[in-house]
Parts: structure tokens; C-alpha cells; sequence
């Protein structure tokens, strides 16, 4: 495809959006979605198609390439997973999926969405990230595969080792392309699908449309379809803006504030460097409001633990560098904070995007000083809209406020986990014995179907880790394996059984 061609059917695309919305298919029943994957998304309670799944999920179900422009927090990953979930073969063993994604939160979080989608398919959907060990992930690749996940580095690692087989792969997402491209992951990329077959189904997926992606969709991509979704505004309208002009020195007092006045019920505070977030957490630590952290120079595991525990409302406040940024998402996030003005109108729309999700409303408070002044013009010109100025109230904190915050604070409104909409209706077995006692899927498939009144439609995904193995149960039937695995051998051995 040329440049032209490429330019025009993105003018095509602007002007077709509308009748899609108009005419489009309003459940998912109407997508010719297998049981499963319908179920899944019962369960998960998506009701009806968002505008840009709508638009998404036929072009791949029609097996197009694609090119698809889409504001952070519409849906997208749903919109290339549930197809995709939808169309893959369980029987087949290698990857028939590869999603990559710029950054290891993102490629879990990403992950996990495909895992919910395909859970009642039984996918197997590992994720793949630098700084785990090699080995495991290795082992696992070994096991049934069906869409893997994952950051470029680690996946061309794997591929050049051979520990990745691409042969069966039948569709590739390139998710967060701007970001994959801003990061230089391109060359990586580029890499990646060299290994990918040709009939594979590219799908590309961006927050903005820039140049910088048009050589690899005309080196890579056949006659992809563009859908370009436009909100009016660059942020969505379900998030209500704000501005304080403050000096520097203003910032700490206004923030404890509004932290006291509003009881935000979860908020994202976002600083420009790793340093501020260090010392802002210190500084409302000493006031005795406890807080996350997340920046680069902390672990993956710790910066993994701080996420679950913000997610599921253990932690209330999270203050963060851009690295959290992007694609992060957070059910019911009720507030953005802004503590230092971020550096670029791209950065303003990420970090706000963090709220206002799903229909659900948000605020978004931004401090900024006289320096930061000329970015927010620019980022004001960007979104299409002035941001309104609040006034800092002219009364002091009274001694209710502050006694009904830190009450707030004690109350853990620990949220429901995505994984819980499915207990019931699917169950977890740990079983004791893995890859030291050299279990395999099979034996234990061939063990739990032998048993009275259990097929294979009882057992779903086997994960088989060092010294355990993890398997999903269905139709009620764990207490029953449970017993039955107390007196039968599995490899030579009774092993413990335990429901999870
Ligand atoms: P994303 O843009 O992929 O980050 O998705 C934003 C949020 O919307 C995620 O929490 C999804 O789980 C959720 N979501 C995706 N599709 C739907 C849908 N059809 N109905 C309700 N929620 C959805």
C-alpha cells in the first residue's frame, strides 16, 4: 500500500464512523461469537459492544489487517481479544496469537483481559517480560500455548532461541504502537515479524496516528482496514477538568487539601520525576496518610504488588511517574491528580485517561505553576478545550473534615477482582506434584477424566508450575475430584488435593 492509499483510507474511515455508530450491531450475540466467549463476556458483565468494538471485532473476524486509532479506555483490548479468543483452536498446541505490548504492567494487565475472555475456552495465555526468569517461561512455552503476550525485547528473545515457535501464529497485535515506536522498540518489531508467517493478521493499534508508523504498516501490512475513533475531545467527557494556579511552594498544602475537603475514594497522583514521588510519599507519610509508589527504580515485583493492592483498594492513593501512566487501568479511579504539570499534551491525555473509564466519571485536578504555564496552552490547544480554573477555598481545614478523612481512610473498601466473577462457575484445584515429578497435562487429564462422572468438559487450563499444578475445574465437579484424588494415584502417588 503506498502513502495515498494509506491517506485516504483514513479519510474514509473519519467519514464512514458515524454510520457505523448509527447502524451498528448492538449485542455481542449479533458477532457470531462461540458459547464460551459469549459466556465469558456475560460474566464479566460487558452488555453491549463499545464504539470501537463495535467496529473492530467484524474487520477481524473478516480476517483484514487492520489500523485502528482508539482513545485509552474504549475497550480496545476487548475489541481484538474477544475475536481473536473467538477464533482460536484449543486442540492446537503452539501460539496462534502474539500481543505485544510497550511495558511489563501493561503486558500483564493485557494478558489478563485475554485470559477472562478465553477463560471458558480454557486458553492457556502466558505473558512474557524481561527481568523473569527465562527458564520458566521457557517451560511454560512448552505446555499448551495459545496467545502469548508480551514486551519485544522478551518475545524476540524467545523466538531467536527457538523457545517461541511462531509457525502457527495466525494473528499479531501491535498494541500501543505511538508508545512502542516513542520507546524505540520499532527495530525489535520490525524483528518480531520477520519470524511471523505471511498469512498472519496484523492488527496495529495506537492512541495517536503518526507518521512514524506508516513505513512498517506499508512494509508489513496488507491492505489494512482504518478505523479512526474520534471522541470531540481528545479526553473523554466523562472526565470533569480542573486547574490551580499555584506557586511550588503552595503545592504540598493545596494537595492535603483537597486530599481532606474531597475524600477521594482512590486517586492517582502523578509527579514529573522519581525524586518528587519519593519525597511527596514522605512527606504524607509524616501526615499520616499512607500511600503507593511507582516509578522505574522500584522492582518489578514490588511495582507488581503496589499495582494489585491499588487495584483491589488496599492502597488509596498512588503517586506515580508517567512510567504508570499509559494504559494502566484501574476500576472506578475517581481522581487524577496532576502535582506537577506534565511535560507533553500527549503525557496530559494518558495520565487523565487514567479516570473517567467506562462510562464511570472522574476528576482530573491539575496544579500548575508560572513555568508550566506555556505546556498547559499547548496542552489546552491540543484537547480542544480550556481547562476551568478552580479557586483554592479561603477557610482553614476544619477539625470534622480532618476527623472524617482519616476515618475514611481506615475503611478498605476492598474491591471485587475481575477473576471473582467467574467463582462458581469455574474453580481451582491445586494439586501437589509438577515439573520436579514430572507431571505432564496429559496424565493428569487422562487421572481426573478416568474418575466417575468427570469428562472433559469438567477440566479446563492446566498449569503446571515446579512443585505444583494448578487446574481449572468446572460444572461443580472440584469437591468431587477432591475426594477422589485422596485414594487414587496420579504418577505413582496420591497426591494432595486442594480447592482454591
Ligand atoms: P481498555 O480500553 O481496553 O483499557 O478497556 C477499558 C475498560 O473497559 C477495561 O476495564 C475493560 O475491562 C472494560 N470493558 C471493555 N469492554 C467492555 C464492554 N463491552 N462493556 C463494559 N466494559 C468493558
Amino acid at each position: 500500500m503506498n502513502q495515498n492509499q494509506a491517506d485516504q483510507s483514513i479519510h474514509n474511515s473519519k467519514k464512514n464512523q458515524k454510520n457505523y455508530e448509527k447502524g451498528s450491531l448492538e449485542s455481542f450475540a449479533s458477532y457470531e461469537l462461540s458459547e464460551p466467549v459469549l459466556k465469558a463476556l456475560a460474566l464479566l458483565n460487558y452488555k453491549s459492544p463499545t464504539p470501537i468494538q463495535k467496529r473492530v471485532i467484524p474487520v477481524i473476524k473478516k480476517g483484514r489487517d487492520l489500523v485502528a486509532v482508539s482513545h485509552t479506555g474504549s475497550g480496545k483490548t476487548a475489541a481484538f481479544a474477544i475475536p481473536i479468543c473467538d477464533q482460536i483452536r484449543w486442540e492446537e498446541n503452539l501460539p496462534q496469537a502474539l500481543v505485544l505490548e510497550p511495558a511489563r504492567e501493561l503486558a500483564c494487565q493485557v494478558g489478563e483481559e485475554i485470559y477472562h475472555i478465553g477463560r471458558n475456552k480454557a486458553l492457556k495465555v502466558p505473558v512474557l517480560y524481561g527481568g523473569f526468569s527465562f527458564d520458566k517461561q521457557d517451560f511454560t512455552l512448552r505446555q499448551k500455548t495459545h496467545i502469548v503476550t508480551g514486551t519485544p525485547g522478551r518475545v524476540l528473545e524467545h523466538l531467536k532461541m527457538g523457545t517461541l515457535k511462531a509457525e502457527k501464529l495466525e494473528y499479531v497485535v501491535i498494541d500501543e504502537a505511538d508508545l512502542m515506536f516513542s520507546m524505540g522498540f520499532i527495530d525489535e518489531v520490525k524483528e518480531i515479524l520477520s519470524y511471523v508467517p505471511d498469512h498472519a493478521v496484523k492488527l496495529l493499534f495506537s492512541a495517536t496516528m503518526e507518521d512514524s508508523l506508516k513505513p512498517l504498516m506499508k512494509e508489513y501490512m496488507k491492505k489494512p482496514e482504518f478505523i479512526l475513533m474520534e471522541s470531540k475531545t481528545v479526553t473523554a467527557d466523562t472526565i470533569k477538568q480542573s486547574i490551580y494556579e499555584v506557586s511550588g511552594e503552595e503545592k504540598f498544602d493545596l494537595l492535603l487539601e483537597l486530599l481532606i475537603k474531597e475524600k477521594p475514594a482512590s486517586a492517582m497522583i502523578f509527579c514529573g520525576t522519581k525524586e518528587m514521588v519519593n519525597v511527596l510519599c514522605r512527606k504524607l507519610g509524616k501526615e499520616q496518610v499512607p500511600t503507593g509508589i511507582l516509578h522505574g527504580d522500584i522492582d518489578q515485583e514490588e511495582r507488581m504488588k503496589t499495582i494489585a493492592a491499588f487495584r483491589d483498594g488496599r492502597i488509596r492513593y498512588l503517586i506515580a511517574t508517567d512510567v504508570a501512566a499509559r494504559g494502566f487501568d484501574v476500576e472506578n479511579l475517581t481522581h487524577v491528580i496532576n502535582y506537577d504539570f506534565p511535560g507533553s499534551k500527549e503525557a496530559y491525555v494518558h495520565r487523565v485517561g487514567r479516570t473517567g473509564r467506562n462510562k464511570n466519571t472522574g476528576m482530573a485536578i491539575s496544579f500548575v505553576t508560572a513555568d508550566e504555564q506555556s505546556m498547559r496552552k499547548q496542552t489546552e490547544n491540543y484537547i480542544g478545550m480550556e481547562i476551568p480554573v478552580a479557586k483554592r477555598a479561603n477557610r482553614e481545614i476544619t477539625d470534622e473534615e480532618r476527623k472524617a478523612f482519616f476515618e475514611h481512610l481506615k475503611v478498605k473498601e476492598v474491591k471485587k477482582k475481575k477473576a471473582d466473577v467467574f467463582r462458581g462457575e469455574i474453580t481451582t484445584i491445586m494439586i501437589g506434584g509438577g515439573r520436579k515429578s514430572k507431571l505432564r497435562a496429559g496424565d493428569i487429564l487422562g487421572t481426573l477424566c478416568s474418575i466417575d462422572g468427570v469428562t472433559g468438559e469438567d477440566i479446563g487450563a492446566i498449569e503446571i508450575r515446579d512443585s505444583a499444578t494448578y487446574v481449572e475445574i468446572r460444572n461443580n465437579k472440584a469437591k468431587k475430584i477432591q475426594t477422589a484424588l485422596s485414594t487414587m494415584t496420579l504418577k505413582g502417588k496420591v497426591r494432595k488435593a486442594r480447592i482454591l
